[in-house]
């Protein structure tokens, strides 16, 4: 399968006619070509971008709401084969593909559709004197970059909301997991998208990313991915003046009080740990439990870990699959290794899955991994190794596991696990991140402000975030005569 860049409304190879593959993580083949794009591509992508900005901002919220609800329907009539794209793209179950990615993604243009034709602007009365309105209006061609592991998820969490509130956009998907992208194109070609709306380019971080977030034609950048291109990206945007959603990684802490229920704690951290295969930002990759039930919880654990059904990701019974390449599983592995040299314990995992069918020989399987007797300074318990991959340590009190929750580079998440709402509130109140769940994980709501503090990024998404993200505001102050006599 060929992919091709969205240019103003039609498929385009890429000017250099070059392609690299994507691999099918379980099977290491290659399972598509994907546009090796660059500046000229980008630079066209912009232009069209830009010509198509006057007549997009300028139709009703209503009528873009409409457009974006036919996509949303056209994603719905495909969703099975978008979701069969996503798991050969990425590894992932397509179970979970099924039931998580594709719903949601069209769960995105479905809110935002319906967000824009209900926001409200403010307004600010000078007793009687002067009336302020605040306009919002869309700040034309935008750049949306997202990363591998929620692919099309991620990636129309920005498009909705861009396209809603009247920008046009350049949308840079990840270079790995390209698939569902090349799907979405020609859907909104389908769907009757004008032409230049949503443009898509793909191609590497370097080569195709670079020249979208420098070019002059854009106004601002949402990216979600790593920590360190984040940084690149920020560098880049800043002499420029545009503005910027940082979306980044993330070392969550899962918190498991001595009052848990442990009925549902388990089930709950073991989902939070390991859920695609551990490569979802908001995993809970730290688990600390207080020392009074630190033995308990360590043994339900590992039985709820043994019963995680691992295998080809194209079988509709396996709960997790395969990590999204060989890079990638070579860095989880070392990770692996490094523990043992930091002196930890592989209670569970460390190594390649048994049973697999032999289509899976050349993939890249990691069982999932539990790792105990890791101190909080230790380099696998403060970086992001965003895989199978969960450390557990014990703690004394409260203000021992806030203390060392804390204590990372990073800022996303936490769940806290406690029958006492009081120590909930207390609890979240402390924690340096963008969201704390309490007796849940990856409960979202599409209205929440998401985003993280400290290296996970800067910024909020969701909701009236999105929309005030995507717009300028502007006041235009009336003055009011006064009135005759
Ligand atoms: P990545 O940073 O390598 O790549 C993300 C995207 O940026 C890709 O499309 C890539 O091509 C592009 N890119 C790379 N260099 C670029 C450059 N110089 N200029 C412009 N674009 C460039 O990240 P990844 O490996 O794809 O994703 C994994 C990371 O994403 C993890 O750190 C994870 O925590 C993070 N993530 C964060 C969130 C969140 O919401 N906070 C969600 C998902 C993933």
């Amino acid at each position: 399968m060929r992919l091709a860049n969205l240019i103003d409304g039609a498929l385009h190879p890429p000017a250099s006619d070059a392609y690299f593959p994507s691999i099918n993580p379980a099977t290491g083949e290659a399972c598509a070509e994907v546009p090796d794009s660059g500046a000229e591509d980008i630079n066209r992508a912009v232009e069209a971008a830009r010509c198509a900005f006057p007549g997009w901002s300028s139709t009703s919220a209503y009528e873009r709401a409409m457009l974006l609800f036919r996509i949303a329907d056209l994603l719905t009539a495909n969703l099975n084969e978008l979701a069969q794209l996503e798991s050969q793209d990425n590894g992932k179950p397509v179970s979970l593909a099924r039931r998580i990615d594709i719903p949601r993604a069209i769960a995105n243009f479905r809110f935002f559709a319906g967000a824009v034709m209900h926001d409200h602007t403010e307004a600010h009365p000078m007793d009687g004197r002067a009336l302020n309105v605040t306009l919002r209006q869309p700040l034309g061609p935008v750049a949306l970059i997202s990363p591998w592991n929620l692919p099309l998820y991620l990636l129309s969490w920005k498009i909705a909301p861009a396209l809603a509130t009247g920008n046009t956009a350049v949308a840079k998907p990840s270079e790995v997991t390209p698939m569902t992208a090349h799907r979405l194109a020609v859907l909104c070609v389908e769907a009757g998208l004008p032409p230049g709306v949503l443009n898509i380019v793909h191609g590497r971080g370097a080569a195709a990313g670079a020249p979208l977030v420098e070019h002059e034609g854009i106004k601002a950048v949402s990216f979600t991915g790593g920590t360190v291109t984040g940084a690149t990206i920020a560098r880049a945007a800043a002499p420029q003046f545009k503005k910027l959603s940082l979306e980044l990684g993330g070392k969550n802490p899962t918190i498991i009080c001595a009052d848990a229920d442990l009925d549902e704690a388990v089930p709950g951290a073991c989902r939070a740990a390991f859920t695609n295969q551990g490569e979802i930002c908001l995993c809970g990759s730290r688990i600390f439990v207080h020392a009074s039930i630190y033995d308990t919880f360590l043994d339900r654990f590992v039985t709820e870990v043994d019963r995680i059904r691992v295998g080809d990701p194209a079988d509709p019974e396996t709960q997790f699959g395969a990590v999204v390449s060989r890079d990638h599983h070579d860095k989880v592995v070392s990770y692996i290794a490094l523990a043992k040299e930091e002196g930890g314990t592989i209670l569970r995992g460390g190594g390649r899955p048994q049973g697999l069918p032999d289509t899976c020989t050349d993939g890249f399987f990691i069982e999932p991994t539990v790792i105990t007797g890791l101190g909080p300074t230790c380099r696998v318990q403060r970086e992001e190794i965003f895989g199978p991959v969960v450390t557990v340590s014990p703690f004394d009190d409260d203000d021992h596991v806030i203390g060392m929750a804390n204590d990372t580079p990073y800022g996303l998440s936490a769940s806290v696990w406690t029958t006492n709402l009081n120590r909930a509130h207390r609890i979240a109140a402390r924690l340096d991140v963008g969201t704390v769940w309490v007796n849940c994980w990856l409960l979202r709501d599409l209205r929440v402000p998401f985003g993280g503090t400290k290296a996970s990024g800067v910024g909020r998404e969701g909701g009236r975030e999105a929309l005030r993200f995507f717009t300028e505001p502007k006041n235009v102050c009336i003055q009011l005569e006064e009135p005759n006599g």
